[in-house]
């Protein structure tokens, strides 16, 4: 892909007003039930009363989506009054909303410092994926993404990483209507989350899990844990704890069949080799064969395609129930690699498939607008890029 990305269909529109977090006031987004039992005691709720505020409070935010507290109409015009004296719902700020000519939605969002994160939403036939960041940047240096090549800024909290499925749920007003149901009939759509915007989630572990069990949570966004995959370049040590602490479904970045290879792809291999990550695949707690693990491979130029590849890949993932999701390589300005033809890909498909493993191809989605995997903050970098340029060039 070269430099100039052709033009989004809606470029940079609709910059959502929205309430940022308010000097002295707690943010009750993003709190765990138990957290926010706690605040609301220490603004004075009555210890008897406090659970049955945590589950009105909650239902209120999670469920229909309010964030006004005045709109909280069983709770008496005083609490409320002492809910608004106290706290704030407050979510990062859309700055700019882009749209793929595919569907496809991505979200620049600022949070707490100025700093920047993208959210991704993936529209499909009857569904629909929210692909989530859970750091600024990144600590690991994986050489064919792109999100690689920033230093990481630092880690999303709960509130800032749930505040992305929020803010997309406000976009495509998908929160129920106070008084008209539950508003869960029908496909949703947000029905998927994936942690696989920028960021190691395994390195923000407690606020990626807090944040999931609030979006999982029954009486809110209730989103099924089968809905949620966690992706991991493989930090080993904890990996099990997706499976005892969030339950949700587990993703590998793979993508090579050799150490050798695999430690300049993934440059975390040479913490954690290929067969210290399969031991642990191994012996991963929640693996069965309804829940596969995904192996996810990017098909790479010469580098890691061959027929070759494609069988030591299987031998490799002998005894693990798996699932390979091979994704063509997106390329962005500078990138070491290229993208591996279709015939290439297609036949080291075959290869899995015919071993008895599902290796679907990802279709690459809202190229036009640089939102496929690892392509993400390369059209902001450029975006801010362009604007220093320009305040060098008019000299303001
Ligand atoms: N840090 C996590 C999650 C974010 S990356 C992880 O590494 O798993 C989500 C997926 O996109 C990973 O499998 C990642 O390896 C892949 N990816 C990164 N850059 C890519 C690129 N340029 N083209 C295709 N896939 C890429
Ligand atoms: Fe970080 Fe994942 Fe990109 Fe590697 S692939 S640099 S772990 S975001």
């Amino acid at each position: 892909m070269s430099d100039a990305a052709p033009a989004p269909l809606v470029p940079d529109v609709h910059a959502i007003p929205r309430r940022q977090p308010v000097e002295g006031k707690v943010n009750l987004v993003g709190l765990t039930r138990a957290a926010l039992r706690e605040a609301l005691i220490a603004a004075g709720t009555p210890e008897k009363q406090a659970k049955m505020r945590v589950g009105q409070v909650w239902q209120w935010i999670y469920h229909w989506g309010v964030r006004d507290f005045d709109a909280m109409t069983n709770l008496a015009k005083d609490y409320r009054r002492l809910l608004a004296d106290n706290f704030t719902i407050a979510l990062p700020e859309v700055v700019t909303r882009q749209l793929s000519a595919d569907g496809t939605r991505k979200y620049l969002v600022r949070i707490a410092g100025g700093h920047e994160v993208e959210v991704v939403y993936i529209p499909e036939e009857g569904r629909g994926t929210l692909c989530v960041s859970s750091q600024v940047g990144c600590t690991l240096t994986c050489s064919f993404c792109h999100t690689g090549t920033q230093k990481l800024v630092r880690n999303l909290t709960p509130a800032e990483i749930v505040g992305q499925v929020m803010l997309a749920r406000d976009d495509l007003d998908e929160w129920p209507a106070p008084g008209t149901g539950t508003g869960e009939d029908g496909p949703r759509l947000v029905s998927n989350i994936v942690l696989m915007g920028m960021g190691e989630p395994l390195y923000n572990f407690d606020n990626v899990r807090d944040a999931m069990n609030i979006v999982m949570d029954g009486e809110g966004i209730a989103l099924g844990r089968r809905r949620i995959t966690l992706s991991t370049s493989g930090v080993v040590p904890e990996i099990a704890r997706t499976a005892t602490e969030i339950g949700c479904q587990l993703a590998i970045s793979f993508h090579a069949t050799t150490d050798e290879v695999r430690d300049i792809l993934v440059p975390i291999n040479k913490r954690w080799n290929i067969a210290t990550l399969l031991d642990a695949l191994k012996a991963y707690p929640g693996l069965s064969n309804s829940e596969r693990i995904t192996f996810e491979y990017v098909m790479l130029d010469g580098i890691n395609d061959t027929k070759e590849d494609a069988h030591r890949l299987v031998k490799l993932l002998e005894g693990i129930p798996a699932k390979v999701n091979l994704i063509p390589f997106n390329e962005w300005p500078g990138a070491p690699y290229k993208r591996s033809s279709g015939n290439r890909i297609h036949a080291f498909a075959d290869i899995i498939y015919k071993a008895g493993y599902a290796s679907p191809i990802r279709t690459p989605r809202g190229e036009d607008i640089m939102a496929a995997c690892g392509q993400l903050k390369s059209a902001t970098e450029r975006a801010r890029k362009s604007r220093a340029q320009i305040a060098a060039e008019t000299g303001q």
